[in-house]
């Protein structure tokens, strides 16, 4: 091949798109960042809590200028079903001073603050430019990307595609053996403004200390989950949806927020919050199950791109695996292109890397859970029953005595229609996802 046009060409300027162009820049490779949008992050959404100790290398103290909205500092897992509520609630105050754990954002500002790393590190950005297909030399090694810019092909030594869920450029490269809709949810997600003193009153927290809410249930007869962040002084409130189930039913995604906000426990919380935007997307949700071959010949994938998405029921992290996974392609991409071997074998320090961090350790530890979280069982059943459990506790019927919890267990699984060995089954696999 003729000399390229530069060493690495990133294509998304999303969290695994700029985090790969700092390292690639940062060790002096000649770096194109393409984003499709009018700045990074101008098109991306996502719930809205971020974990950022994975910066912690890349951007020294990170949270003295990290655009964020609040650090969680309470962190709530609640069960539903529709007139009651079941909350497991935690806050630290450690989690409000640094080095910090979570912090509420917004993506607009995340991702522009991140890429603004890139370019200091020297690498170029191209905004308004969308990549529409991958040029590839005879050998079929990828080589560089067309874009719709008007002599708008790029050769480059490395792609990385971090295109985000449903990448084109990793299907166009071969690399996902099949797309199936039961591996994607639907995230829905609606931002409403409130004051900040009334957020502070109604969710117990003070200065820039924030929520977040996990919720099971709340979405109907489709399966999937809800959330509830408090930004500075606005709400993000929203359903995540199993798409099969989505579309076997009539309820718009619309119509299943504004259920969910209607819920008792969820109803005084956004009470008089106002809509300022409304916003969907999706999730590759099923972790290892769809996750495609991750590097080609001259090409890595990183981030949603890869489906790196971590969705375990009580976690919802995608950026914090983006980020990572974006370093980790950059440093392989730096690698492969100072050894003067951009082959799949070249590269294969990207996949080791991925291997020995929290990247696919976690993958392959909680790879039952997205399964086992969306199942019937766990959606339909399981919340009442437990929820049965925990009002017949905490019910003071004298002149009756207490009656003993396992008791309880037994009669409430029984009218839930659980078989025993089911929820043994779906104990031991939530045991050995979670213990
Ligand atoms: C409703 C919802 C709630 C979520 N909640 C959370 C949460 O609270 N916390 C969390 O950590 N994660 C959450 N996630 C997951 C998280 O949003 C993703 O995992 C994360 O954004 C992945 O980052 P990425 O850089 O891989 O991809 P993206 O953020 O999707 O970025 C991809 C980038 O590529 C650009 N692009 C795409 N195609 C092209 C092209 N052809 N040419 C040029 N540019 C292109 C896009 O414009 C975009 O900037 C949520 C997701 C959803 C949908």
């Amino acid at each position: 091949m003729s000399q390229p046009d530069v060493d690495v060409v990133v294509v998304g300027g999303g969290p695994a798109g700029s985090c790969a162009a700092i390292v690639a820049a940062r060790a002096g490779l000649s770096v194109v960042l393409l984003e499709r949008g009018p700045f990074p992050g101008s098109k991306n959404m996502y719930g809205g809590v971020v974990y950022p100790r994975i910066l912690d290398e890349l951007i020294p103290n990170w949270w003295e200028e990290a655009p964020i909205q609040r650090w969680v500092t309470r962190r709530s897992t609640m069960m539903l079903t529709d007139t009651q509520a079941l909350t497991v609630d935690f806050r630290s105050e450690a989690w409000g001073k640094p080095p910090y754990n979570g912090a509420t954002a917004f993506r607009p500002d995340w991702d522009h603050w991140l890429a603004g790393y890139a370019e200091a590190a020297g690498a170029q950005l191209l905004t308004d430019t969308t990549v529409v297909g991958l040029i590839r030399d005879a050998k079929g090694a990828v080589v560089g990307v067309r874009t719709d810019r008007p002599d708008g092909d790029l050769t480059a030594r490395v792609v990385i595609a971090c295109d985000g869920v449903n990448s084109f450029l990793a299907k166009e490269a071969g690399l996902y053996e099949h797309a199936d809709a039961k591996h994607f949810t639907l995230g829905v997600k609606e931002t409403l403004s409130l004051p900040k003193e009334v957020i502070d009153e109604r969710f117990a927290v003070r200065d820039r200390h924030g929520v977040d809410i996990e919720i099971l249930g709340g979405t109907g007869k489709v399966n999937g989950g809800g959330f509830l962040y408090t930004g500075l002084d606005t709400l993000a409130v929203g359903v995540v949806l199993k798409l099969p189930k989505l579309a076997a039913q009539q309820q718009r995604p619309e119509q299943l927020v504004a259920g969910l906000k209607a819920h008792p426990a969820i109803a005084p919380l956004v009470q008089g919050a106002e809509l300022k935007e409304y916003s969907a997307h999706l999730i590759p949700e099923a972790g290892l199950t769809m996750m495609p071959k991750m590097t080609t010949s001259g090409m890595l994938v990183a981030g949603d791109a890869a489906a790196l998405c971590l969705a375990a029921g009580i976690w919802l992290e995608g950026v914090n695996f983006a980020m990572a996974s974006g370093m980790y392609a950059g440093e392989a991409a730096v690698e492969a292109v100072h050894a003067g071997d951009v082959s799949e074998n070249g590269l294969r320090g990207y996949q080791r890397r991925l291997s020995d961090t929290f990247v696919l350790k976690d993958h392959r530890k909680l790879r039952r859970a997205p399964e086992l979280v969306l199942s019937d069982r766990v959606q339909h059943l399981y919340p009442g029953m437990i929820a049965n459990v925990a009002e017949r506790m905490f019910h003071v019927d004298n002149p009756h005595p207490k009656p003993g919890v396992r008791r309880i267990l037994a009669q409430e699984r029984k009218k839930a229609g659980v078989r025993r060995r089911d929820l043994l089954r779906d104990g031991w696999t939530g045991f050995r996802s979670f213990g």
